[in-house]
Protein backbone atom coordinates (compact mmCIF):
# COMPACT_ATOMS: atom_id res chain seq x y z
CA UNK A 1 0.00 0.00 0.00
CA UNK A 2 0.94 3.35 -0.72
CA UNK A 3 0.97 5.58 2.58
CA UNK A 4 -0.33 8.82 1.80
CA UNK A 5 -0.60 12.15 4.07
CA UNK A 6 -3.47 14.20 4.85
CA UNK A 7 -1.97 17.13 5.19
CA UNK A 8 -0.89 18.44 1.47
CA UNK A 9 1.26 21.40 1.00
CA UNK A 10 3.16 20.85 4.14
CA UNK A 11 6.43 21.45 2.38
CA UNK A 12 9.13 19.19 2.41
CA UNK A 13 10.42 18.76 5.84
CA UNK A 14 13.47 16.64 4.77
CA UNK A 15 14.69 18.74 2.73
CA UNK A 16 18.06 20.36 3.52
CA UNK A 17 17.79 24.22 3.67
CA UNK A 18 20.53 25.23 1.53
CA UNK A 19 18.56 22.68 -1.57
CA UNK A 20 15.54 24.80 -0.57
CA UNK A 21 17.00 28.13 -0.86
CA UNK A 22 15.79 29.33 -4.04
CA UNK A 23 11.64 28.71 -3.35
CA UNK A 24 10.14 28.26 -0.82
CA UNK A 25 7.74 25.56 0.30
CA UNK A 26 4.56 27.99 -0.46
CA UNK A 27 6.00 28.85 -3.14
CA UNK A 28 5.23 25.19 -5.18
CA UNK A 29 2.72 25.66 -7.89
CA UNK A 30 -0.19 22.95 -8.25
CA UNK A 31 0.99 20.69 -10.98
CA UNK A 32 -0.95 19.89 -13.78
CA UNK A 33 -0.36 16.39 -13.65
CA UNK A 34 -0.20 14.89 -17.46
CA UNK A 35 1.79 17.44 -19.19
CA UNK A 36 1.59 17.54 -23.25
CA UNK A 37 4.85 15.51 -24.34
CA UNK A 38 6.07 18.23 -27.41
CA UNK A 39 9.00 17.03 -28.18
CA UNK A 40 9.72 13.39 -29.19
CA UNK A 41 12.18 12.98 -32.15
CA UNK A 42 16.21 13.31 -32.64
CA UNK A 43 17.43 16.95 -32.38
CA UNK A 44 20.27 17.33 -35.22
CA UNK A 45 21.60 20.28 -36.67
CA UNK A 46 17.77 22.67 -35.11
CA UNK A 47 16.02 20.40 -36.80
CA UNK A 48 13.50 17.92 -35.56
CA UNK A 49 14.48 14.58 -36.65
CA UNK A 50 13.52 11.07 -37.42
CA UNK A 51 15.78 8.32 -36.89
CA UNK A 52 17.78 6.98 -39.95
CA UNK A 53 16.68 3.63 -39.24
CA UNK A 54 12.75 4.90 -38.11
CA UNK A 55 13.09 3.32 -35.13
CA UNK A 56 11.29 4.76 -31.90
CA UNK A 57 11.49 3.46 -28.52
CA UNK A 58 8.34 3.60 -25.27
CA UNK A 59 9.35 5.95 -22.71
CA UNK A 60 7.24 5.16 -19.69
CA UNK A 61 5.72 6.45 -16.38
CA UNK A 62 7.66 4.88 -13.49
CA UNK A 63 4.18 5.84 -10.74
CA UNK A 64 1.95 3.66 -13.19
CA UNK A 65 4.32 1.35 -15.47
CA UNK A 66 2.11 2.88 -18.74
CA UNK A 67 3.85 4.21 -21.65
CA UNK A 68 3.94 8.52 -22.01
CA UNK A 69 5.09 8.30 -25.94
CA UNK A 70 7.23 6.45 -28.41
CA UNK A 71 10.01 8.89 -29.16
CA UNK A 72 12.78 8.24 -32.11
CA UNK A 73 15.62 6.05 -31.54
CA UNK A 74 18.86 6.94 -32.47
CA UNK A 75 22.01 4.50 -33.75
CA UNK A 76 25.11 4.77 -35.56
CA UNK A 77 23.92 6.77 -38.30
CA UNK A 78 22.31 8.97 -36.26
CA UNK A 79 25.63 9.71 -34.18
CA UNK A 80 27.14 10.21 -37.56
CA UNK A 81 25.34 13.30 -38.36
CA UNK A 82 25.05 14.78 -35.22
CA UNK A 83 28.35 14.63 -35.21
CA UNK A 84 29.01 15.83 -38.85
CA UNK A 85 26.98 18.56 -37.60
CA UNK A 86 28.78 19.52 -34.99
CA UNK A 87 31.89 19.26 -36.73
CA UNK A 88 30.93 21.58 -39.09
CA UNK A 89 29.27 24.00 -36.31
CA UNK A 90 33.03 24.44 -35.01
CA UNK A 91 34.50 24.68 -38.34
CA UNK A 92 37.05 27.80 -38.02
CA UNK A 93 35.00 30.68 -39.37
CA UNK A 94 31.41 29.37 -38.52
CA UNK A 95 29.13 31.40 -36.77
CA UNK A 96 30.08 29.47 -33.15
CA UNK A 97 33.66 30.02 -33.56
CA UNK A 98 33.36 33.64 -34.80
CA UNK A 99 30.98 34.38 -31.46
CA UNK A 100 32.27 36.71 -29.26
CA UNK A 101 32.79 34.75 -25.56
CA UNK A 102 30.64 37.67 -24.03
CA UNK A 103 27.56 36.45 -26.57
CA UNK A 104 27.91 32.85 -25.90
CA UNK A 105 27.73 33.79 -22.60
CA UNK A 106 24.76 35.78 -23.15
CA UNK A 107 23.00 33.07 -24.83
CA UNK A 108 23.55 30.61 -21.96
CA UNK A 109 21.82 33.07 -19.63
CA UNK A 110 18.96 33.53 -22.38
CA UNK A 111 18.64 29.60 -21.81
CA UNK A 112 18.62 30.11 -18.37
CA UNK A 113 16.08 32.51 -18.34
CA UNK A 114 13.76 30.76 -20.86
CA UNK A 115 13.93 27.19 -18.64
CA UNK A 116 13.27 29.21 -15.83
CA UNK A 117 10.14 30.48 -17.78
CA UNK A 118 9.16 26.93 -18.34
CA UNK A 119 10.07 25.73 -14.74
CA UNK A 120 6.68 24.90 -13.91
CA UNK A 121 6.06 23.13 -17.00
CA UNK A 122 9.60 20.95 -17.36
CA UNK A 123 8.99 20.16 -13.47
CA UNK A 124 5.90 18.06 -14.19
CA UNK A 125 7.42 16.57 -17.02
CA UNK A 126 10.55 15.44 -15.17
CA UNK A 127 8.00 14.27 -12.22
CA UNK A 128 6.09 12.19 -14.94
CA UNK A 129 9.11 10.89 -16.81
CA UNK A 130 11.14 10.18 -13.66
CA UNK A 131 9.24 9.31 -10.69
CA UNK A 132 10.58 12.24 -8.53
CA UNK A 133 8.41 14.47 -6.40
CA UNK A 134 7.25 17.31 -8.33
CA UNK A 135 8.22 19.53 -5.03
CA UNK A 136 11.68 18.37 -5.80
CA UNK A 137 11.88 18.98 -9.46
CA UNK A 138 10.26 21.90 -8.77
CA UNK A 139 12.38 23.59 -6.26
CA UNK A 140 15.46 21.92 -6.20
CA UNK A 141 16.17 20.65 -9.95
CA UNK A 142 15.25 23.52 -11.53
CA UNK A 143 16.67 25.94 -9.88
CA UNK A 144 19.85 24.37 -9.81
CA UNK A 145 19.79 24.29 -13.30
CA UNK A 146 19.34 27.85 -14.11
CA UNK A 147 21.76 28.84 -11.64
CA UNK A 148 24.53 25.98 -13.18
CA UNK A 149 23.73 27.63 -16.54
CA UNK A 150 23.95 31.10 -15.31
CA UNK A 151 27.08 30.52 -13.13
CA UNK A 152 28.86 29.39 -16.82
CA UNK A 153 27.30 31.86 -18.81
CA UNK A 154 29.24 34.25 -16.27
CA UNK A 155 33.06 32.38 -16.63
CA UNK A 156 32.22 32.60 -20.79
CA UNK A 157 34.30 35.79 -21.18
CA UNK A 158 36.51 35.14 -17.99
CA UNK A 159 38.55 31.98 -18.84
CA UNK A 160 41.92 33.65 -18.91
CA UNK A 161 45.06 32.16 -20.02
CA UNK A 162 48.62 33.63 -18.69
CA UNK A 163 51.35 35.57 -19.68
CA UNK A 164 54.56 33.57 -18.42
CA UNK A 165 58.32 34.55 -17.95
CA UNK A 166 60.06 32.46 -19.84
CA UNK A 167 63.71 32.32 -20.49
CA UNK A 168 65.03 34.43 -23.80
CA UNK A 169 63.82 37.24 -25.56
CA UNK A 170 60.66 35.86 -26.01
CA UNK A 171 56.79 36.87 -25.15
CA UNK A 172 54.82 33.08 -24.18
CA UNK A 173 51.35 33.52 -23.47
CA UNK A 174 48.69 30.65 -22.76
CA UNK A 175 45.35 30.13 -24.90
CA UNK A 176 42.51 29.08 -23.84
CA UNK A 177 41.18 26.76 -26.68
CA UNK A 178 37.65 24.74 -26.91
CA UNK A 179 38.87 20.80 -27.33
CA UNK A 180 36.37 20.58 -30.02
CA UNK A 181 33.20 18.01 -30.61
CA UNK A 182 32.19 16.72 -26.82
CA UNK A 183 30.24 13.54 -27.20
CA UNK A 184 28.22 13.89 -23.75
CA UNK A 185 26.37 11.02 -21.94
CA UNK A 186 23.85 11.29 -19.03
CA UNK A 187 22.05 9.35 -16.87
CA UNK A 188 18.64 9.19 -15.54
CA UNK A 189 18.56 10.27 -11.88
CA UNK A 190 19.17 14.10 -12.51
CA UNK A 191 18.29 14.44 -16.28
CA UNK A 192 17.74 18.25 -16.37
CA UNK A 193 20.61 18.92 -13.96
CA UNK A 194 22.47 16.47 -15.75
CA UNK A 195 22.20 18.36 -18.74
CA UNK A 196 23.10 21.41 -17.15
CA UNK A 197 25.94 20.49 -15.70
CA UNK A 198 27.30 18.91 -19.17
CA UNK A 199 26.55 21.75 -21.60
CA UNK A 200 27.12 24.88 -19.31
CA UNK A 201 30.93 24.52 -18.85
CA UNK A 202 31.28 22.47 -22.73
CA UNK A 203 29.25 25.96 -24.30
CA UNK A 204 30.69 28.35 -22.16
CA UNK A 205 34.17 27.45 -23.79
CA UNK A 206 33.21 27.02 -26.63
CA UNK A 207 32.68 23.71 -27.48
CA UNK A 208 30.35 22.15 -29.99
CA UNK A 209 28.48 18.90 -28.01
CA UNK A 210 26.32 15.70 -29.00
CA UNK A 211 24.24 14.60 -25.81
CA UNK A 212 22.63 11.04 -25.51
CA UNK A 213 20.37 11.09 -23.16
CA UNK A 214 18.67 8.07 -20.81
CA UNK A 215 16.75 6.32 -22.75
CA UNK A 216 14.58 6.41 -19.26
CA UNK A 217 14.20 9.54 -19.06
CA UNK A 218 14.51 11.00 -22.54
CA UNK A 219 11.31 14.16 -22.42
CA UNK A 220 13.06 17.08 -20.56
CA UNK A 221 15.88 17.23 -22.29
CA UNK A 222 14.43 17.49 -25.78
CA UNK A 223 12.09 20.81 -24.81
CA UNK A 224 15.34 21.85 -23.57
CA UNK A 225 16.22 21.17 -27.04
CA UNK A 226 13.96 23.38 -28.44
CA UNK A 227 15.08 26.48 -25.84
CA UNK A 228 18.08 25.75 -27.36
CA UNK A 229 16.85 26.57 -30.75
CA UNK A 230 14.98 29.33 -29.38
CA UNK A 231 17.34 31.66 -27.45
CA UNK A 232 19.48 31.44 -30.83
CA UNK A 233 22.56 28.77 -30.68
CA UNK A 234 23.83 28.58 -33.85
CA UNK A 235 22.58 25.15 -35.75
CA UNK A 236 24.63 21.83 -34.82
CA UNK A 237 26.56 23.57 -31.77
CA UNK A 238 23.95 21.44 -29.39
CA UNK A 239 22.63 18.00 -30.94
CA UNK A 240 20.61 16.22 -28.71
CA UNK A 241 20.10 12.11 -29.26
CA UNK A 242 17.82 9.86 -27.39
CA UNK A 243 18.65 6.12 -27.58
CA UNK A 244 20.09 3.09 -26.29
CA UNK A 245 24.02 2.88 -24.48
CA UNK A 246 24.96 -0.24 -26.08
CA UNK A 247 24.15 1.69 -29.92
CA UNK A 248 23.74 5.32 -29.26
CA UNK A 249 26.36 5.57 -26.52
CA UNK A 250 28.99 3.28 -28.03
CA UNK A 251 28.80 4.96 -31.06
CA UNK A 252 29.51 8.48 -29.48
CA UNK A 253 32.74 7.16 -27.33
CA UNK A 254 33.94 4.59 -30.27
CA UNK A 255 33.59 7.95 -32.87
CA UNK A 256 36.84 8.77 -34.24
CA UNK A 257 35.75 12.53 -34.90
CA UNK A 258 34.64 12.99 -30.82
CA UNK A 259 37.62 14.79 -29.31
CA UNK A 260 35.88 14.37 -25.87
CA UNK A 261 33.27 12.32 -24.00
CA UNK A 262 32.03 13.27 -20.57
CA UNK A 263 29.85 10.78 -18.88
CA UNK A 264 27.94 10.11 -16.00
CA UNK A 265 26.93 6.71 -14.94
CA UNK A 266 27.94 3.43 -13.70
CA UNK A 267 31.32 2.64 -13.12
CA UNK A 268 30.78 -0.55 -14.98
CA UNK A 269 29.65 1.71 -18.26
CA UNK A 270 32.78 3.82 -17.13
CA UNK A 271 35.21 1.15 -17.89
CA UNK A 272 33.84 0.39 -21.36
CA UNK A 273 33.64 4.33 -22.09
CA UNK A 274 37.59 4.51 -21.49
CA UNK A 275 38.18 1.25 -23.03
CA UNK A 276 36.61 2.41 -26.17
CA UNK A 277 38.25 5.91 -26.04
CA UNK A 278 41.77 4.17 -26.03
CA UNK A 279 40.93 1.66 -28.63
CA UNK A 280 39.76 4.33 -31.11
CA UNK A 281 41.70 8.15 -31.01
CA UNK A 282 42.22 8.49 -27.42
CA UNK A 283 39.60 11.01 -27.23
CA UNK A 284 40.01 12.94 -23.64
CA UNK A 285 37.13 10.94 -21.05
CA UNK A 286 35.69 12.38 -17.89
CA UNK A 287 34.11 10.04 -16.08
CA UNK A 288 31.30 10.76 -13.46
CA UNK A 289 30.91 7.05 -11.94
CA UNK A 290 29.05 5.61 -9.06
CA UNK A 291 30.16 5.51 -5.03
CA UNK A 292 29.59 4.05 -1.65
CA UNK A 293 29.57 6.77 0.37
CA UNK A 294 30.16 6.57 4.00
CA UNK A 295 28.51 8.99 6.51
CA UNK A 296 30.35 9.33 9.73
CA UNK A 297 28.57 9.93 12.87
CA UNK A 298 30.22 10.83 16.08
CA UNK A 299 28.85 10.08 19.44
CA UNK A 300 29.05 13.54 20.33
CA UNK A 301 26.99 15.15 17.07
CA UNK A 302 23.41 16.29 17.42
CA UNK A 303 21.66 13.40 17.27
CA UNK A 304 17.87 14.77 16.07
CA UNK A 305 19.83 16.63 12.99
CA UNK A 306 21.92 13.59 12.86
CA UNK A 307 19.26 11.02 12.37
CA UNK A 308 17.47 13.63 9.76
CA UNK A 309 20.38 14.43 7.58
CA UNK A 310 21.74 10.72 7.30
CA UNK A 311 17.76 9.96 6.67
CA UNK A 312 18.23 12.77 4.01
CA UNK A 313 21.65 11.69 2.64
CA UNK A 314 20.29 7.95 1.88
CA UNK A 315 16.54 8.16 0.60
CA UNK A 316 16.74 11.76 -1.14
CA UNK A 317 15.83 11.04 -5.08
CA UNK A 318 14.64 7.68 -4.28
CA UNK A 319 18.20 6.94 -3.30
CA UNK A 320 19.15 6.88 -6.67
CA UNK A 321 22.41 9.56 -6.12
CA UNK A 322 25.69 8.75 -7.24
CA UNK A 323 26.77 10.30 -3.80
CA UNK A 324 24.39 8.93 -1.82
CA UNK A 325 25.79 8.29 2.10
CA UNK A 326 24.65 4.38 1.51
CA UNK A 327 27.01 3.11 4.34
CA UNK A 328 26.45 5.04 7.68
CA UNK A 329 29.16 4.71 10.04
CA UNK A 330 27.83 5.17 13.48
CA UNK A 331 29.65 5.53 16.91
CA UNK A 332 28.76 2.68 19.22
CA UNK A 333 27.99 4.91 22.47
CA UNK A 334 24.85 6.17 20.40
CA UNK A 335 24.24 3.56 17.79
CA UNK A 336 21.51 1.80 19.05
CA UNK A 337 19.35 4.85 19.85
CA UNK A 338 20.54 6.15 16.57
CA UNK A 339 18.80 3.09 14.39
CA UNK A 340 16.20 3.45 16.05
CA UNK A 341 15.11 6.92 15.95
CA UNK A 342 16.36 6.44 12.11
CA UNK A 343 13.72 3.45 11.73
CA UNK A 344 11.17 5.67 13.18
CA UNK A 345 12.01 8.43 10.84
CA UNK A 346 12.12 6.05 7.47
CA UNK A 347 8.84 4.84 8.67
CA UNK A 348 7.32 8.10 8.54
CA UNK A 349 8.62 8.80 4.84
CA UNK A 350 5.55 9.38 2.57
CA UNK A 351 5.74 7.44 -0.19
CA UNK A 352 3.35 7.61 -3.30
CA UNK A 353 2.11 9.84 -5.83
CA UNK A 354 5.01 12.07 -6.55
CA UNK A 355 2.61 15.21 -8.20
CA UNK A 356 1.38 15.06 -4.25
CA UNK A 357 3.36 18.11 -2.96
CA UNK A 358 3.28 16.36 0.31
CA UNK A 359 5.14 13.13 -0.86
CA UNK A 360 8.73 12.74 -0.35
CA UNK A 361 9.52 9.76 -2.50
CA UNK A 362 8.20 8.25 -5.83
CA UNK A 363 8.87 5.12 -7.27
CA UNK A 364 12.00 3.87 -8.50
CA UNK A 365 12.98 5.03 -12.56
CA UNK A 366 12.07 1.71 -14.01
CA UNK A 367 11.67 -2.00 -13.80
CA UNK A 368 15.21 -2.53 -13.88
CA UNK A 369 16.13 -0.86 -10.97
CA UNK A 370 13.03 -1.84 -8.84
CA UNK A 371 14.25 -5.76 -9.01
CA UNK A 372 17.92 -4.71 -8.69
CA UNK A 373 17.26 -2.98 -5.45
CA UNK A 374 14.69 -6.33 -4.56
CA UNK A 375 17.73 -8.39 -4.83
CA UNK A 376 20.12 -6.13 -2.98
CA UNK A 377 17.35 -6.55 -0.07
CA UNK A 378 17.15 -10.24 -0.45
CA UNK A 379 21.11 -10.28 -0.14
CA UNK A 380 21.31 -8.30 2.55
CA UNK A 381 18.85 -10.29 4.62
CA UNK A 382 20.63 -13.68 3.27
CA UNK A 383 23.75 -12.51 4.30
CA UNK A 384 22.11 -11.83 7.86
CA UNK A 385 22.00 -7.87 8.16
CA UNK A 386 19.03 -6.62 10.56
CA UNK A 387 15.79 -5.92 8.63
CA UNK A 388 14.33 -3.79 10.78
CA UNK A 389 11.78 -1.59 8.08
CA UNK A 390 10.61 -1.84 5.06
CA UNK A 391 12.13 -4.83 2.50
CA UNK A 392 9.45 -4.73 -0.28
CA UNK A 393 7.27 -3.12 -2.40
CA UNK A 394 4.89 -0.19 -1.17
CA UNK A 395 2.73 -0.33 -4.34
CA UNK A 396 0.18 -2.85 -6.29
CA UNK A 397 1.49 -0.85 -9.39
CA UNK A 398 4.33 1.60 -10.17
CA UNK A 399 8.02 0.61 -8.92
CA UNK A 400 7.47 1.90 -5.31
CA UNK A 401 9.68 0.58 -2.66
CA UNK A 402 9.19 0.75 0.87
CA UNK A 403 12.18 3.07 2.67
CA UNK A 404 14.24 0.13 4.52
CA UNK A 405 16.85 0.10 7.28
CA UNK A 406 19.31 -2.20 7.94
CA UNK A 407 21.53 -2.71 11.25
CA UNK A 408 24.37 -4.60 11.97
CA UNK A 409 25.71 -4.57 8.62
CA UNK A 410 29.20 -5.71 8.29
CA UNK A 411 31.44 -4.63 6.24
CA UNK A 412 31.56 -7.73 4.00
CA UNK A 413 28.01 -7.88 2.86
CA UNK A 414 26.99 -7.48 -0.47
CA UNK A 415 24.59 -4.24 0.40
CA UNK A 416 27.83 -2.71 2.18
CA UNK A 417 30.14 -2.96 -0.89
CA UNK A 418 27.62 -2.18 -3.99
CA UNK A 419 25.88 0.26 -4.97
CA UNK A 420 21.96 -0.20 -4.37
CA UNK A 421 20.86 2.97 -6.19
CA UNK A 422 17.63 2.80 -3.94
CA UNK A 423 16.04 3.44 -0.70
CA UNK A 424 17.55 0.85 1.72
CA UNK A 425 19.87 2.17 4.45
CA UNK A 426 22.99 0.06 5.71
CA UNK A 427 23.65 0.74 9.70
CA UNK A 428 27.49 0.28 10.91
CA UNK A 429 29.04 0.42 14.37
CA UNK A 430 32.11 1.54 14.70
CA UNK A 431 34.58 2.77 18.09
CA UNK A 432 37.27 4.41 17.00
CA UNK A 433 38.22 7.36 14.61
CA UNK A 434 41.19 5.60 13.33
CA UNK A 435 38.79 2.38 12.70
CA UNK A 436 36.52 4.29 10.51
CA UNK A 437 38.37 5.93 8.49
CA UNK A 438 39.95 2.90 7.53
CA UNK A 439 36.68 0.97 7.34
CA UNK A 440 35.53 4.03 5.21
CA UNK A 441 38.03 3.95 2.82
CA UNK A 442 38.23 0.14 2.42
CA UNK A 443 36.23 0.49 -1.34
CA UNK A 444 36.89 0.90 -5.03
CA UNK A 445 34.89 4.34 -4.69
CA UNK A 446 35.92 7.43 -3.38
CA UNK A 447 32.78 9.92 -4.89
CA UNK A 448 31.83 11.68 -1.22
CA UNK A 449 31.62 11.05 2.54
CA UNK A 450 30.29 13.26 5.39
CA UNK A 451 31.10 13.73 8.95
CA UNK A 452 28.92 14.73 11.97
CA UNK A 453 30.19 16.11 15.06
CA UNK A 454 31.05 19.16 17.11
CA UNK A 455 34.18 18.68 17.73
CA UNK A 456 35.88 20.53 14.86
CA UNK A 457 39.07 19.09 15.63
CA UNK A 458 38.25 15.21 14.81
CA UNK A 459 35.83 16.99 11.61
CA UNK A 460 39.20 18.46 10.19
CA UNK A 461 40.95 15.05 10.85
CA UNK A 462 38.30 12.69 9.89
CA UNK A 463 37.93 14.69 6.27
CA UNK A 464 41.52 15.05 5.80
CA UNK A 465 41.97 11.60 5.94
CA UNK A 466 38.85 10.74 3.90
CA UNK A 467 39.72 9.60 0.11
CA UNK A 468 36.55 11.55 -1.69
CA UNK A 469 36.11 14.27 -4.01
CA UNK A 470 33.43 15.46 -1.78
CA UNK A 471 33.19 16.04 2.42
CA UNK A 472 30.57 17.43 3.89
CA UNK A 473 30.82 18.26 7.49
CA UNK A 474 27.40 18.65 9.51
CA UNK A 475 25.63 18.33 6.71
CA UNK A 476 24.73 16.42 3.19
CA UNK A 477 23.99 16.99 -0.15
CA UNK A 478 25.22 20.35 -0.36
CA UNK A 479 25.97 21.52 -3.93
CA UNK A 480 26.71 24.96 -5.22
CA UNK A 481 27.40 25.35 -9.20
CA UNK A 482 30.52 27.15 -7.65
CA UNK A 483 32.27 24.40 -6.07
CA UNK A 484 34.04 20.99 -7.84
CA UNK A 485 32.35 17.49 -7.83
CA UNK A 486 34.04 14.44 -8.73
CA UNK A 487 35.47 11.27 -7.91
CA UNK A 488 38.43 9.68 -6.71
CA UNK A 489 39.44 6.22 -6.86
CA UNK A 490 36.90 4.42 -9.31
CA UNK A 491 34.12 7.30 -9.07
CA UNK A 492 35.38 9.14 -11.81
CA UNK A 493 38.11 10.67 -13.82
CA UNK A 494 37.83 14.77 -13.73
CA UNK A 495 35.93 17.17 -11.92
CA UNK A 496 32.36 18.91 -12.55
CA UNK A 497 31.29 22.26 -11.98
CA UNK A 498 33.37 25.12 -10.57
CA UNK A 499 36.34 26.72 -12.23
CA UNK A 500 37.86 23.41 -12.23
CA UNK A 501 34.98 22.01 -14.26
CA UNK A 502 35.96 24.35 -17.25
CA UNK A 503 39.57 22.66 -17.46
CA UNK A 504 38.14 19.46 -18.79
CA UNK A 505 36.56 21.14 -21.36
CA UNK A 506 39.64 23.10 -22.55
CA UNK A 507 42.73 22.53 -24.79
CA UNK A 508 45.64 25.23 -23.13
CA UNK A 509 47.78 26.47 -26.09
CA UNK A 510 50.67 27.85 -25.67
CA UNK A 511 52.30 30.63 -27.59
CA UNK A 512 55.68 32.10 -28.05
CA UNK A 513 56.60 34.49 -29.99
CA UNK A 514 60.40 35.98 -30.68
CA UNK A 515 60.72 39.61 -29.57
CA UNK A 516 63.78 41.46 -30.94
CA UNK A 517 65.69 43.43 -28.49
CA UNK A 518 66.73 47.03 -30.16
CA UNK A 519 70.13 46.88 -29.42
CA UNK A 520 71.25 43.50 -30.17
P1 LIG B 1 24.23 3.13 -17.12
O1 LIG B 1 25.62 3.45 -16.75
O2 LIG B 1 23.98 1.94 -17.98
O3 LIG B 1 23.55 4.37 -17.90
C1 LIG B 1 24.01 5.72 -17.88
C2 LIG B 1 24.06 6.23 -19.31
O4 LIG B 1 25.02 5.48 -20.05
C3 LIG B 1 22.74 6.10 -20.08
O5 LIG B 1 22.60 7.20 -20.94
C4 LIG B 1 22.97 4.82 -20.87
O6 LIG B 1 22.18 4.73 -22.04
C5 LIG B 1 24.44 4.95 -21.23
N1 LIG B 1 25.10 3.69 -21.57
C6 LIG B 1 24.78 2.44 -21.16
N2 LIG B 1 25.61 1.53 -21.72
C7 LIG B 1 26.46 2.22 -22.50
C8 LIG B 1 27.56 1.85 -23.35
N3 LIG B 1 27.92 0.57 -23.51
N4 LIG B 1 28.22 2.83 -24.01
C9 LIG B 1 27.87 4.12 -23.86
N5 LIG B 1 26.85 4.52 -23.09
C10 LIG B 1 26.16 3.60 -22.41
O7 LIG B 1 23.36 3.03 -15.82
P2 LIG B 1 21.97 2.25 -15.62
O8 LIG B 1 22.02 0.89 -16.24
O9 LIG B 1 20.88 3.14 -16.04
O10 LIG B 1 21.99 2.08 -14.05
C11 LIG B 1 22.80 1.05 -13.49
C12 LIG B 1 23.49 1.54 -12.24
O11 LIG B 1 24.36 2.60 -12.56
C13 LIG B 1 22.58 2.10 -11.18
O12 LIG B 1 22.01 1.11 -10.40
C14 LIG B 1 23.55 2.95 -10.41
O13 LIG B 1 24.26 2.16 -9.51
C15 LIG B 1 24.48 3.48 -11.48
N6 LIG B 1 24.11 4.86 -11.92
C16 LIG B 1 24.89 5.87 -11.49
C17 LIG B 1 24.56 7.17 -11.85
C18 LIG B 1 25.38 8.33 -11.38
O14 LIG B 1 24.86 9.42 -11.26
N7 LIG B 1 26.66 8.15 -11.16
C19 LIG B 1 23.46 7.44 -12.64
C20 LIG B 1 22.69 6.35 -13.11
C21 LIG B 1 23.05 5.07 -12.73
MG1 LIG C 1 10.61 7.30 -18.32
Amino acid sequence: MIRTVLHLRRGLPSLSPPLLRHHSAAAIPEPCTQPEVHFNKLFINNEWQDAVSGKTFPTINPSTGEVICQVAEADQADVNKAVKAAREAFRLGSPWRRMDASHRGLLLNRLADAIERDSAYLAELETLDNGKPFAVSYSVDLPNVVKCLRYYGGWADKWEGKTIPIDGDFFCYTRHEPIGVCGQIIPWNFPLLMQAWKLGPALATGNTVVMKVAEQTPLTALYVANLIKEVGFPEGVVNILPGMGPSAGAAIAGHMDVDKVAFTGSTEVGHLIQQAAGSTNLKKVTLELGGKSPNIILSDADLDYAVEQAHFALFFNQGQCCCAGSRTFVQEDIYNEFLERSVERAKRRTVGNPFLLSTEQGPQVDEEQFNKILGYISSGKREGAKLLCGGGAAAERGYFIQPTVFGDVQDNMTIAREEIFGPVMQVLKFKTLEEVMTRANDTKYGLAAAVFTKDIDKAHYVSGGLRAGTVWINCYDVFGAQAPFGGYKASGNGRELGEYGLQNYTEVKTVTIKVPQKNS
